[in-house]
């Protein structure tokens, strides 16, 4: 046993629906627009921009149950539902015939936003962490074994708030499916098991105000219900 001279963390981990084992976390991607915005056959004609990614904190990731924080510095903080890909197994230049066999199960997450952060990150030319990378930015259900579910192509992904619905698509709609997602991001770094892949939102993204009830999920994978919590701090306006 090394001598740590503060106690070392124990790893941020997820739960597997109908296990007690846990999932533990080893990193967190998130992939940019990886579905259709635009509506209509132009956008779609369009040729696809190879996807990007970012990155959030292990200990971002907090079980979807219960109140989520509402966050410091942002009167703009917006919800994004997303396909959480668990990957189980190392591996480095991935094919995307190959991609599959890394994961290790499948759950439904929330990639929070602070969304004027992320807008005036984009005008500055400078990283996204401010706006994607706080306190239990990533909420996500518990994990769904691929031995338990294989590897699902389709399935509605949709978010409610207060019973009105605000995102609505279908994991066929994936601008890169979870495979090239694989292959890409091992393309510019090792994968390696316990990592998480958040991979992209569809349209209907929109502002949370503290109080309000989200139900969310993806057919056949897992779905939950949560409360976002007071406003504690200032805003960034009054920072300024
Ligand atoms: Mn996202």
């Amino acid at each position: 046993m090394s001598d740590y001279v503060i106690p070392p963390y124990a790893p941020s981990s997820l739960a597997i629906k109908d296990e007690s084992s846990r999932f533990p976390i080893r990193r967190v991607f998130c992939v940019g627009r990886n579905y259709w915005w635009d509506a209509g056959q132009d956008a779609q004609n369009t040729a696809r921009e190879l996807p990007f990614f970012f990155m959030k904190p292990p200990d971002a990731v907090v079980p979807a149950e219960g109140c989520i924080a509402y966050p410091p510095l942002t009167a703009d903080f917006c919800h994004e539902i997303e396909l959480v890909v668990a990957i189980g197994k190392d591996g480095a230049d991935i094919a995307p015939e190959d991609a599959l066999s890394h994961v290790w199960g499948y759950a439904a997450g929330l990639d929070l936003t602070r969304r004027e952060l992320q807008a005036e990150a984009k005008k500055a030319g400078r990283p996204w962490e401010g706006a994607k990378a706080f306190d239990a930015s990533a909420p996500c259900s518990a994990l769904v074994p691929v031995a338990a579910i294989g590897h699902p192509e389709q399935g509605a992904i949709w978010l409610n708030v207060n019973d009105v619905e605000r995102q609505r698509s279908n994991l066929s709609d994936f601008i890169w499916p979870v495979k090239d997602v694989i292959s890409f991001i091992s393309s510019s770094v090792k994968l390696r098991a316990g990592d998480l892949i958040f991979t992209g939102t569809p349209t209907g993204v929109a502002a949370l105000e503290p109080g309000d009830v989200i139900t969310a999920g993806i057919d056949g994978i897992n779905q939950f219900t949560v409360t976002i919590g007071e406003r504690k701090n200032v805003s960034l306006v009054d920072v300024a």
